[in-house]
């Protein structure tokens, strides 16, 4: 892994230390380098999608979290939004229905699962059943305590099967957070985002923050490490995530597959 993104990897087995890690960064960059950068990774990131696809052996899983306002939907169509829209769905999991319910909190969550050589995104995901549902109390503590443990076995079972897992956490500050909410609230093309349920769920930023802290802790693991992001500033942001998905993918070291035919011996007239 390069030294860009490492640091902002948590180590298995450490703690997150979200109050301890900038929510603002530069990496001693400048916005214009990072910029070209970013394009040449997403290059490179749209044709290392497609040799997956033509290999058909591993699948890619990226799962986005934050606070509200925290950049997922921007950073999902900034960096994966250039891609070629065949390989790669976009799962958004909300509250979920009376079906969904009625099953184990990861059964919506697998169907969504990426198959070999596409990417899914998961715009919130199985997180949400340790994070808003631990806040809210929406189960006894019992309940989503033991769900660390499944959320590991979980994904080193996708793991196995040949899915490759990267979680970013975008990180934002409280003071950031109301800057963008009060966005939604000044631009009337943004009015349609302010949720004012957003605001219940700030008065709760500590308990989040705890949340957080204990699900990145617990579940940053060999098989699925989850990278803390400085998210305010998007270019940052943006270029941190494209070079955590092309050095994961670089590393799998995928081959096309041997062909079928031999060009050689095929005319077309
Ligand atoms: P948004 O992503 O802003 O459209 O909001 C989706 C909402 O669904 C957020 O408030 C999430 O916390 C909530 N949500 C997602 N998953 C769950 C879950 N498993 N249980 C309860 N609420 C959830
Ligand atoms: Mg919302």
């Amino acid at each position: 892994m390069s030294s860009l993104t490492e640091p902002h990897r948590i180590d298995p087995g450490h703690q997150a230390d979200l109050a301890g890690r900038p929510s603002r960064e530069d990496g001693g960059l400048a916005k214009s380098d990072a910029t070209k950068q970013l394009r040449k990774l997403i290059k490179r990131l749209d044709a290392l999608q497609e040799l997956m696809y033509a290999e058909s052996k591993h699948s890619l899983l990226v799962v986005f979290q934050a606070m509200d306002a925290g950049g997922k939907d921007s950073t999902i169509r900034n960096v994966l939004g250039p891609l070629n829209p065949q390989g790669v769905r976009v799962a958004s999991f909300k509250q979920p229905s009376t079906l969904e319910r009625a099953h184990d909190f990861l059964w919506r969550i697998h169907q969504q699962c990426p198959g070999g050589g596409h990417i899914g995104i998961f715009n919130r995901s199985h997180y949400e059943d340790v994070l808003v549902v631990r806040v809210k109390n929406l189960v006894e503590p019992a309940i989503w305590k033991r769900r660390f443990e499944h959320i590991n076995a979980f994904e080193k079972l996708l793991t196995d099967e040949g899915t490759v897992i990267v979680k970013f956490f975008l990180h934002i500050s409280r003071k950031y957070q109301r800057k963008r909410l009060q966005r939604r609230l000044d631009r009337p093309d943004k009015h349609w985002k302010f949720d004012p349920s957003d605001l219940a769920e700030r008065a709760h930023w500590d308990a989040y923050q705890q949340a957080f802290e204990e699900a990145l802790t617990r579940c940053s693991t060999p098989w699925a490490p989850w990278y803390v992001v400085p998210a305010e500033r998007r270019w940052y942001r943006n270029l941190i995530v494209a070079k955590v998905l092309v050095d994961t993918l670089e590393s799998l070291k995928m081959q096309y597959p041997e062909p079928k035919i031999d060009p050689a011996t095929i005319q077309i007239d």
